[in-house]
């Protein structure tokens, strides 16, 4: 997820929030404040109730990062790369680095969330009993936290992939039949399952006039519906993509130029005669850099004659390179991380040609037209 804030690293796992997850954080607060905090504390202040639901809030979110936390350390013992956790509206993603390796590695990985947020609701249960006799106040809240935390572990082992549910459902098939495509296609086509479910509840509730849970329940259920429906084509992807390296995908429609040249000749010999795209720089036998239709579109048009390619170009330090061996379900995901369009194939600092992401989704809908044909 590009689109998130960071806040800091807790044991090496970095740790960022959503931009969704800011109007949620306000949402949840609102609720304390309105609801738990007023009914406890009639005759707190409006400000003190807001300061206290913030408070609260963030004990909340707190509660959602141990959830992930417990995901990122179990992955990691399993020798699995975490890149980091994101939370946001629906919860958290820990971002891991590749699949598990067997079926029980994955049942641990995904079972122990859902297991610490069970923990958590204990936690705050015997909260709720030891403050009673002192702060009936208090101790509602911790009751609250503890249905929360309760209610997160049962709605994320709702066995629809990428839920954990699903994925201890999914581990389950794959222990079973030994076969992860087949696994990943059920769990998958039960997470979409899930969320039309959600949506249609979500469309029961506004119906019957209680629009807030209506609108949530239908969101949840939209975005659970297409990350299922993702999650089983990014398999479909990577299997097509097996065994393919970078230099199988490098297309060759490429021009090098000199650092000299200037941008016009380079639109008026290759741009606009022979639809060239990608322009290697070379100085000598160097590759310094690449200009891309993209580059040129920045170079006001009346500076054309007078820019030489050397001032338009991305400069090589600045090019995430691949070399040719490179797997190439490795240089998809490069992009998608980056969050770039293409890449170039460098061997000894000569380009082979350059890798889009359009090649290869292009790749993939060949090689899967010719397996039906088979
Ligand atoms: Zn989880």
């Amino acid at each position: 997820m590009p689109s998130s804030i960071k806040f800091g690293k807790i044991w090496g796992i970095e740790v960022g929030v959503h931009w969704s997850w800011i109007p949620i954080f306000i949402i949840f607060t609102w609720l304390f404040a309105t609801g738990t905090l007023d009914h406890f504390f009639p005759h707190w202040s409006a400000a003190a109730k807001w300061i206290a639901g913030a408070i609260t809030s963030a004990i909340f979110f707190a509660s959602l990062l141990a959830h992930e936390l417990a995901h990122s350390f179990v992955a990691r013992s399993k020798g699995l790369d975490v890149r980091g956790i994101t939370l946001f509206f629906i919860g958290g993603v820990s971002n891991l680095g590749g699949e598990p390796r067997s079926a029980g590695d994955e049942f641990q990985i995904s079972v122990v969330g859902p297991l610490t947020s069970l923990l958590m609701g204990g936690v705050f249960a015997i909260g709720w009993a030891a403050i009673h006799p002192f702060s009936p106040g208090i101790a509602g809240v911790s009751a609250q936290l503890a249905v929360i935390n309760a209610t997160l572990a049962v709605f994320n082992m709702v066995p629809g992939f990428p839920l954990d549910g699903g994925r201890v459902f999914r581990s389950i098939i794959w222990r079973r039949t030994h076969n992860l495509h087949q696994a990943t296609h059920v769990a998958s086509m039960a997470g979409e399952g899930v969320g039309y479910l959600l949506m249609g509840i979500g469309i029961v509730f506004f119906l019957f006039g209680n629009l807030l849970n209506g609108i949530y329940f239908f969101i949840v259920g939209l975005f659970l519906r297409g990350i299922a429906a993702g999650s089983y084509q990014q398999m479909i992807a990577e299997e097509t993509l097996a065994g393919l390296k970078a230099r199988d995908a490098a297309m060759q429609n490429c021009e090098v130029v000199s650092p000299n040249e200037s941008v016009e000749s380079v639109v008026d010999n290759y741009v606009l005669l022979r639809n060239i795209r990608c322009f290697p720089v070379q100085s000598g036998d160097n590759l310094v850099g690449l200009v891309t239709l993209e580059d040129i579109r920045h170079v006001p048009r009346d500076q054309w004659p007078i820019t030489p390619v050397e001032k338009a170009m991305t400069s090589f330090d600045r090019l995430h390179a691949v070399s040719p061996d490179e797997d190439l379900r490795q240089v998809l995901q490069l992009m998608a991380r980056q969050d770039i369009n293409q890449v170039p194939v460098v061997e000894d600092g000569r380009l082979l040609g350059m890798i889009s992401r359009s090649d290869i989704l292009r790749l993939i809908q060949t090689r899967r037209e010719l397996q039906h044909e088979r």
